[in-house]
């Protein structure tokens, strides 16, 4: 998740994406209303309504977004994961409602389908490099030692227990951290609550992280992604109605220490950040599946997400590695648009194996699952 406070410096900036100035269109002003949640700024823009239907369709996505950001916070007490994370501890089960049971439950798919590179039971090692606060992580790194000691407990998604709405885990090692998948999952729900409330055209962008409804009046919502190595963008995408597009990045939350930096997303294998992947952005129907892949593929890095994608079901993907390395798909392709004259450098097309090579439940490593 981006946070204010990654908000400020040139890096910072680096990689999030926007959206492109709108252009003159015909019909009622463009609604637009900005909230702070998720760590992030959430920016709202609802078109073709009257002022009323608009402000009360965009209040309720606040307060929707409010009471998921405190559900499923991963450190704050007193939210529903945190119960959750308390009682796994204890080796206790908990009550959990409906969302958050199916958020676990659609966490626990993903995973499986990630091949464990996308693993939100990590919360433990999340939490040891220091990223469970408002503020960013400062000091030394962890120990080795302990990094090790968390990994080797093994914590997994398979290793929940849900009966009914009660949750618990087989692993006391598991503490969840939804932050790889909860802004998907919540803008997924927010989009279903403007839905609900009659509106047909409108773009949900947390951070860069962007839903959209219909087509922005008559033309598409454009979107640009940007470039994490100087300003400007990479290169612009329409967005048909219903498509989604994510960026997870590298760049925006670190540990900066002795002049190496460490990325908030932890590769359950090792316990390390990952470094080779600078940004990965993933375009799709489903916000909580783009939002889970951005993360696995960053994990999988180099040679390892094209298989990773095609078991998760996503087609059209463009990563960006640290020494500038351009790679698409080919649906990614057809769909980057120049945002100047040409894109930032050559694109290595990248086209991913037949899906049905689906990978397992486990971490990356050669143990088999535990069901
Ligand atoms: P962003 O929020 O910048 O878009 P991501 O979607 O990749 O980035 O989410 C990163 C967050 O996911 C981390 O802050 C942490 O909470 C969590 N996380 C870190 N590593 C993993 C992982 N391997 N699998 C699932 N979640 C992770
Ligand atoms: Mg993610």
């Amino acid at each position: 998740m981006r946070r204010l406070w990654a908000g400020f410096g040139l890096a910072a900036l680096c990689g999030a994406l926007v959206l492109i100035a709108a252009h003159q269109v015909e019909g009622p002003p463009a609604y637009r209303e900005t909230l702070y949640v998720f760590g992030t700024l959430v920016e709202i823009e609802i078109r073709g309504e009257d002022r009323d239907t608009a402000r009360t369709a965009s209040a309720a996505v606040g307060r929707l977004l409010q009471e998921l950001h405190s559900d499923w916070h991963a450190w704050r007490p007193g939210g529903a994961l945190h119960a959750v994370n308390t009682a796994i501890a204890q080796g206790r089960t908990v009550q959990v409602d409906e969302r958050l049971a199916e958020l676990l439950q659609e966490g626990r798919r993903l995973s499986c389908a990630s091949g464990g590179h996308f693993n939100p039971a990590i919360g433990g090692l999340v939490g040891l490099w220091g990223f469970h606060a408002d503020t960013p992580p400062q000091g030394a790194p962890p120990g080795p030692d302990a990094i090790a000691a968390l990994v080797a407990a093994d914590p997994r998604m398979t290793d929940l227990r849900l009966e009914g709405h009660r949750i618990g885990s087989v692993n006391p090692a598991v503490r969840l951290d939804l932050g790889g998948y909860a802004k998907g999952a919540a803008l997924d729900l927010a989009a279903a609550e403007l839905r609900a409330h009659g509106i047909a055209d409108a773009v949900l962008n947390a951070g860069g992280d962007v839903n959209v409804l219909g087509t922005h009046s008559q033309r598409p919502w454009r979107v640009a992604i940007r470039d994490p190595f100087a300003w400007g963008v990479v290169g612009a995408i329409a967005l048909r109605p219903g498509e989604v597009l994510y960026t997870s990045g590298n760049y925006e939350r670190y540990l900066d220490h002795d002049s190496e930096r460490f990325a908030h997303i932890i590769d359950p294998r090792t316990g390390y950040p990952v470094r080779e992947i600078v940004s990965v952005s993933v375009l799709d129907s489903s916000g909580i599946r783009a939002d889970a892949a951005a993360t696995a593929l960053s994990v999988a890095g180099r040679t390892g997400w094209p298989d990773v994608a095609a078991s998760m079901g996503i087609t059209a993907v463009l990563m960006i590695t640290d020494t500038g390395r351009l790679m698409a798909t080919p649906a990614m392709l057809a769909r980057l648009e120049p945002a100047g004259d040409s894109l930032p450098g050559p694109v290595e097309l990248i086209k991913l194996p037949a899906r049905g090579t689906a990978l397992s439940c486990g971490n990356g490593r050669d143990n088999p699952p535990r069901y």
